[in-house]
């Protein structure tokens, strides 16, 4: 979790990239390589979430079907159809030598535009939904709490609970090797 390996400075960071690196992929200029390492993207596959096409690292498309088949199973009371989604990115959107896990395919932002990040620069932090009163960081964003609970379960880390109050964003820090199947969808 990016709160714990950036309490150790930089070789929590640098631990944190060295493992993205051997399950994922080399994203080029950070981490050591294997001779034979490819880049994150040559894994990159087009799956859906709740019907829409994203680009994700095929490592962890199983748990994120997973995390839909718990969404349309458990979230039923609480309404919600996305309209945007985005995986893979093939730039690195953080600063200070920490890269984003959208580099490596296996972080997933749900609706930016409705699910903003307080903690971010701007003009994320300007939303409407960061000023106003709110009890929680759930109380900021359109996507219901039941979402965040159904990704949790299946190994995914929601970046609303981290400083920089990132709402839209869910990231896999499950063991890839530990995913056994797919469900029937
Ligand atoms: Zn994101």
């Amino acid at each position: 979790m990016r709160g714990n390996f950036l309490k150790e400075g930089s070789s929590g960071n640098l631990r944190a990239i060295q493992y993205r690196t051997d399950q994922y992929g080399y994203f080029k200029g950070f981490g050591h390589p294997a001779p034979d390492a490819k880049s994150p993207s040559a894994d990159v596959v087009e799956t859906t979430f709740m019907g829409l096409p994203v680009k994700m690292h095929r490592k962890v498309v199983p748990a994120l079907a997973c995390a839909e088949v718990e969404i349309r199973r458990s979230c039923a009371d609480h309404p919600y159809t996305p309209h945007a989604l985005a995986g893979i990115r093939y730039r690195n959107t953080y600063r200070g030598g920490e890269v984003t896990n959208h580099a490596y395919g296996i972080a997933i932002d749900i609706d930016p535009g409705q699910n903003s990040c307080c903690g971010c620069v701007k003009p994320w932090n300007e939303a409407p939904a960061c000023t106003r009163p709110a009890k929680t960081e759930y109380d900021r964003m359109a996507m219901p709490e039941c979402w965040v609970h159904a990704f949790e379960r299946f190994g995914f880390y929601w970046l609303g609970h981290d400083r920089l109050r990132d709402t839209m964003h869910f990231e896999f820090l499950g063991d890839p090797d530990k995913i056994v199947s797919s469900p029937a969808r």
